[in-house]
């Protein structure tokens, strides 16, 4: 792994995309997505209490053809796209050629991974080499709870740990680049085993473990809550097992902003972004994926290229920019940081020449 990657998952990095950005100021298109999420399959092997799209997990058999997923990944990286996360509406390692359609990944572009970690059997975690990150999300503290939250069996708890440390010894052994993470949604259900968990993660040699907020999913059955101050005390206790080769993210900022007023009126941010489900279909936001309003084309029966630079996309863009409210939107949905930094851009204020 380089010696530093950023660890404040809070921020954006968009302004490291200068000539990107400049090409948008000028023409208010963009020339292809920046960042690209990919998802394998819909299908998924827990039944989270939390999750965000119970709307759409399970509830296809839909799995995207190799040859296809291969053919998308080459004309992304032919748009100029830098990046890919495996990861959608599923446990995309259900996928049969999961490790193919990776490495192929890996190979043109900076490609991540997303996944619950179950499947993740030392047969398939070659997968795994040529990422620049993975994250096992991890989100019961023990087997109980890990049952409850899950909704699985409780042994699969230690199938999971086991996986972990799988993984670990794999890097290690082979010298991988990859950084290993591991992610806890904060909920009322785990919230007195979280340093617990922390401190079994950290023996296991992960290089992070990240806490991060609910939060409600315009779409999803599930309505959560969480009393965030409640839990503030989180922050410090998890901070003491942070040393050089674990670092410790708790993303406090995200947390504040759960259920506040979005500082920005448009969504742009999507103009980076482009997001890709098992049955081909591509969403202008992945947030709002299987909404009908969004959908601007399926790789199935056009070129991405097509697709982005369509009618149908001009359209979904109208619709986003003219007549869209943006208080529909997810709380803190992934774009939200950069939209604040390109509604700055579009309406700078006053003093923003004083550099
Ligand atoms: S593992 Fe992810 S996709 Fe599957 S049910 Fe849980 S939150 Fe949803
Ligand atoms: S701001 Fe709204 S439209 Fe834009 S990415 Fe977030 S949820 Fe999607």
């Amino acid at each position: 792994m380089s010696e530093e990657f950023d660890s404040d998952f809070d921020d954006q990095r968009l302004m490291f995309h200068p000539s990107a950005l400049a090409y948008w100021q000028e023409h208010d298109v963009s020339l292809g997505p920046i960042y690209t999420e990919f998802e394998l399959t819909g299908k998924c092997n827990c039944n989270c209490i939390f999750c965000g799209v119970d709307y759409l997990v399970n509830k296809s058999a839909d799995t995207i053809d190799t040859a296809v997923a291969k053919r998308v990944l080459d004309e992304l990286h032919a748009l100029g796209n830098r990046s890919v996360m495996i990861a959608g509406h599923g446990e995309s390692i259900l996928h049969d050629d999961a490790d193919d359609i990776i490495r192929h990944s890996s190979g043109l572009m900076s490609t991540s991974l997303t996944t619950n970690g179950l499947s993740l059997t030392e047969d398939k975690l070659p997968l795994i080499d040529g990422l620049k990150w993975m994250r096992f999300s991890i989100n019961g503290c023990d087997p109980d709870n890990y049952a409850v939250i899950h909704k699985v069996r409780p042994e699969m708890f230690d199938v999971l740990l086991s996986n972990v440390e799988s993984a670990v010894r794999r890097k290690r052994g082979l010298n991988l680049d990859v950084a290993i993470g591991t992610q806890l949604v904060l909920l009322e259900e785990n919230a007195g085993g979280v340093t617990g968990l922390a401190r079994q993660l950290k023996d296991l040699g992960v290089d992070y473990f990240s806490v991060k907020p609910y939060s409600q999913h315009p779409l999803s059955n599930h309505h959560l809550t969480v009393d965030y101050d409640k839990h503030v005390q989180l922050a410090a206790q998890l901070s003491e097992l942070a040393d050089d080769s674990f670092k410790v993210i708790y993303r406090a900022r995200s947390m504040a902003k759960v259920s506040q007023k979005k500082p920005y009126k448009t969504c742009y941010g999507t103009h980076f972004l482009s997001f890709i489900s098992a049955s081909g279909d591509v969403w202008e936001c992945n947030v709002f994926a299987g909404d009908e309003r969004f959908l601007i084309g399926n790789v199935l029966d056009e070129s991405l290229e097509g697709i982005w630079r369509g009618e149908k996309r001009q359209s979904v863009r109208k619709f986003m920019e003219e007549d869209m409210d943006i208080a529909e939107c997810r709380d803190i949905c992934r774009m939200d940081e950069c939209n604040c930094y390109l509604w700055r851009l579009k309406n700078p204020l006053d003093h923003d020449d004083f550099i």
